[in-house]
């Protein structure tokens, strides 16, 4: 297990591939980081949990059977954030549980994790109507949530499943076809964009890439043993 006081080194170590040293005269952007500091800053997961289940700050609680925060290791290295909840998903109240969770759970069977020892969540707590794409404005209501939750998780790497999920937490006009595989950063945290399992569901070529993508995150991770 590493200890949390070890992080700069192990990042160092593990993520060479990110920027790690501002060029003379640059100055890093903290402004997402700092916002990762301030949030509620005496709150645990299970307090947000709560507060995220008596939320109503966007019309989607008005449609939605009940608020799917997320789930699994709250010291998690690895965080799964996808788009929203779906009808499977809006009915147990637990993150990707349909067929697109089966063939993540697949996935991370396959990155040789257990579904327990990482942690899902998506962008947007409440499922949309229709499992229509979140509106922006819903998903930046939403996100102070998400952010919560990695402030609290403080995982390594972020894995962020689909267009919407890199939409939030890289750039709102980020296309997954060209940004897939590439690292990213937000807020200290690297990021591997990937596409959605729904989409593999709808386009099994997209299976290839996806994996691609997932072995340069398990390459990453293994960098910690
Ligand atoms: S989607 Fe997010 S912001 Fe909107 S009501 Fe649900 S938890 Fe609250």
């Amino acid at each position: 297990m590493k200890n949390r006081d070890d992080e700069g080194e192990i990042r160092q170590k593990r993520f060479a591939f990110l920027p790690q040293e501002e060029e003379e005269g640059e100055e890093t952007d903290w402004t997402s980081y700092w916002k990762l500091q301030r949030d509620t800053p005496d709150e645990d997961l299970d307090q947000l949990r709560e507060r995220a289940l008596q939320c109503d700050e966007c019309a989607l609680r008005e449609t939605c059977t009940q608020v799917v925060f997320g789930e699994g290791a709250a010291d998690s290295q690895l965080m799964f954030v996808g788009e929203a909840p779906g009808g499977d998903e809006d009915r147990e109240g637990r993150p990707f549980v349909g067929r697109a969770g089966r063939l993540l759970d697949r996935i991370i069977r396959a990155c040789e994790l257990r579904r327990e020892g990482v942690y899902i969540t998506n962008v947007v707590k409440c499922r949309p109507p229709g499992n229509r794409t979140p509106y922006p404005e819903e998903r930046d209501t939403c996100f102070p949530f998400l952010r919560s939750q990695v402030r609290l998780i403080r995982p390594q790497i972020i894995v962020a499943l689909g267009a919407a999920a890199t939409q939030s937490l890289i750039h709102p006009e980020a296309m997954i076809t060209r940004m897939r595989g590439t690292w990213q950063e937000w807020a200290g945290v690297p990021v591997m964009p990937t596409f959605h399992p729904a989409a593999l569901l709808r386009d099994p070529n997209k299976k290839a890439p996806t994996w691609e993508d997932m072995r340069k995150v398990m390459e990453a991770l293994k960098g910690d043993e």
